[in-house]
C-alpha cells in the first residue's frame, strides 16, 4: 500500500517525467495577493504568471500546494469533522501549463495518472463538464472512453473558474471517485450531498481573458491550472473511505485517542478528526509566521485553536492535549516540510499556553451555554444575545458556539447575533471617535470575518495596510 508521502512523489515525479518544473510549495500566507487570506490552491502562486506579469523559465510546472480554506471565500472550517472529505489544511497536488498544452493533453495526463500509473479501476470514474464544454466532452470521450452516462454536464459556478471579475477564466472538468453504493450520496451537481461521489480532481482550462467584467475573449494561448487533494486521492488508494483514515490521519486519530482513553472510530469520532486536522491547520500556519491574535489571519487561527479545545473538552480531558499530538505530525510530516521542524519547539509552547489560557473560560461558557440551551425545546433555536455574550464574554468564536449547537440538533439565531455584534460596533465606534485609526482596522476585520466575506480585501483598503 502507498503511503501518503509516497503518492506525493508518485505525483511530482510523474509530472517530471513529462516535462513539468517541480516547484516548491509556497507559503500559507500569500506573498503576492494580497486580496486572499490565505493561499487556498495551487495556481495562486502563478496568478501573475496566468495573467502574464510575471515570467518563469519554464512552460510547466508540477507542485504540492498547502493549503487552508478557513475563511473568505472558500471555508471549509464547519464541514471538518462531518465529512469524510474536508479539511482546514491539505495539499493539493497540481499540474500547470503557461501557455503550453491544453484540454487535450490535460485529461490524458490525468487520466493516464489515474488509471494506469494509480491503477484506479475506470468503471469507477467519473467526469464533468461545464454545461456547453462540447471539447471537454467529446475528449472525455475519445481520450479516456468514457461511456456518455458516466460525463456529467454542469452549469454554474462550480464548474466554471474565474480569477476575478477580471483576468482569466474557463471551464472546468472535475473528476470523481464513486466509492459505490453503500455510501450515501447523489451523483455530482445533485443537490444530495453525500459523499458517495467525491470529487478527486479538478481541471481548469483558462480559456478566455475578460479585460472588462462580463466580456470574454479566447486566449491566443490557453493555460492549464489542476488541483487534486493529496488527502482524497490517498484515501482511495489506500481503500479507504474517509480521508481521515489514510496513514497520516488516522496516527493523529490514533494518537489523540490514546491520550484521551477515547475510541477514534465510536460516537465521539468527529472530535478526533477535529483535533487532526486542526493541530495541522494551527502547526503549518505557524510555520508560515501566522500567530492566534484577534484580529485577521491570527483570529482565523485562534477560531481553528479554540475550535479544536472545545473538542478536546468534548472528550473529557481538561488539560491541554493539543500539544502532546505535535511530536506525531512532525514525525509524520516533517521529512517533506522541514519547517515543522524548525517551529516545533513554538508550537507546542504556543499551544500549551493558549490552551492553558482558554480552558477557564471555556470551562464557565459552556456552563452558561448548556444553562442555556437547557431553557430550550429539543431542536431550538438559541437566541443571538447568548451567542454573542459567549463571544464577548468568555472568548467563544461564533462557530464554536454553532458546532456545539450542532452536536445537539439545536440552531443559533444568525439575526439575532448580527444585530448584537452591530450594536456593539456602534458603541464602539462611538467611543472610539476622534482616536485614530488602529481601532477601526480591528472593528474591519471584525466585520469581514463574522460577515464571511466572499472575498478578503481587507489589505485593499489604506487604513488596514499597517497590518502587512
Ligand atoms: P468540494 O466540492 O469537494 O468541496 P472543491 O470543488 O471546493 O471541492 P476545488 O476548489 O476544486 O475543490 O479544489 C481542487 C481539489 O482540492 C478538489 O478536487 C479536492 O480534491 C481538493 N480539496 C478541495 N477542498 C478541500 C478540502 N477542504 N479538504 C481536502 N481537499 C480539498
Ligand atoms: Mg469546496
Ligand atoms: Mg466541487
Ligand atoms: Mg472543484
Amino acid at each position: 500500500m502507498l503511503t501518503t508521502n509516497e503518492i506525493r512523489r508518485q505525483f511530482l515525479d510523474y509530472f517530471h517525467r513529462h516535462d513539468h518544473e517541480i516547484v516548491s510549495s509556497s507559503p500559507l500566507v500569500p506573498r503576492n495577493d494580497p486580496t486572499l487570506l490565505f493561499t487556498n490552491a495551487g495556481m495562486v502562486q502563478f496568478k501573475n504568471v496566468f495573467t502574464g506579469h510575471e515570467h518563469v523559465p519554464y512552460n510547466r510546472a508540477v507542485t504540492s500546494q498547502k493549503c487552508v480554506r478557513a475563511g473568505g471565500k472558500h471555508n471549509d472550517l464547519e464541514n471538518v469533522g462531518y465529512t469524510a472529505r474536508h479539511h482546514t489544511f491539505f495539499e493539493m497536488l497540481g499540474n500547470f501549463s503557461f501557455g503550453d498544452y491544453f484540454k487535450e493533453r490535460a485529461i490524458e495526463l490525468a487520466w493516464k495518472l489515474v488509471t494506469e500509473e494509480f491503477g484506479l479501476p475506470r468503471e469507477r470514474l467519473l467526469a464533468t463538464v461545464y454545461v456547453d464544454d462540447d471539447d471537454a466532452y467529446n475528449l472525455w470521450r475519445k481520450v479516456a472512453g468514457l461511456p456518455e452516462d458516466r460525463i456529467l454536464r454542469i452549469s454554474g459556478s462550480d464548474n466554471f473558474w474565474a480569477m476575478g471579475d477580471t483576468g482569466p477564466c474557463g471551464p472546468c472538468s472535475e473528476i470523481f471517485y464513486d466509492h459505490g453504493p453503500e455510501v450515501p450520496g447523489g451523483p455530482p451537481g445533485s443537490d444530495d450531498e453525500g459523499d458517495r461521489f467525491i470529487e478527486i480532481w479538478n481541471l481548469v482550462f483558462m480559456q478566455y481573458d475578460q479585460p472588462e467584467p462580463g466580456q470574454k475573449v479566447e486566449l491566443p494561448r490557453p493555460s492549464i491550472d489542476t488541483g487534486m487533494g493529496l488527502e482524497r486521492i490517498a484515501a482511495v488508494l489506500q481503500g479507504k473511505h474517509d480521508n481521515y483514515d489514510i496513514d497520516l490521519l488516522r496516527g493523529l486519530m490514533e494518537a489523540s485517542a490514546d491520550l484521551s482513553g477515547v475510541s477514534p472510530d465510536g460516537e465521539y469520532r468527529p472530535s478526533h478528526k477535529v483535533i487532526a486536522d486542526h493541530l495541522r491547520a494551527t502547526a503549518f500556519l505557524m510555520a508560515d509566521g501566522v500567530m492566534p491574535s484577534n484580529e485577521g489571519r491570527g483570529y482565523v487561527l485562534r477560531r481553528i485553536m479554540r475550535r479544536a479545545m472545545r473538542h478536546v473538552h468534548k472528550l473529557g480531558v481538561r488539560e491541554p492535549m493539543m500539544h502532546k499530538l505535535v511530536p506525531q505530525l512532525v514525525s509524520a510530516m516533517g521529512d517533506h516540510f522541514t519547517e515543522l521542524r524548525r517551529v516545533e519547539a513554538l508550537v507546542t509552547e504556543t499551544l500549551k499556553m493558549e490552551e492553558g489560557r482558554f480552558q477557564g473560560t471555556l470551562e464557565r461558557g459552556l456552563k452558561m451555554l448548556s444553562d442555556e440551551t437547557a431553557k430550550l425545546p429539543d431542536g431550538g433555536t438559541l437566541p443571538g444575545e447568548v451567542a454573542f455574550k459567549l463571544y464577548d464574554t468568555y472568548g467563544f468564536p461564533v462557530d464554536l458556539t454553532r458546532d456545539i449547537l450542532r452536536g445537539e440538533g439545536m440552531a443559533l439565531d444568525e439575526q439575532g447575533f448580527h444585530e448584537a455584534m452591530e450594536r456593539q460596533r456602534a458603541a464602539a465606534r462611538k467611543a472610539w471617535a476622534g482616536s485614530g485609526e488602529a481601532a477601526w482596522d480591528t472593528v474591519w476585520f471584525d466585520v469581514r470575518d463574522e460577515a464571511g466575506a466572499t472575498e478578503f480585501l481587507g489589505y485593499e483598503h489604506d487604513t488596514a495596510s499597517a497590518h502587512i
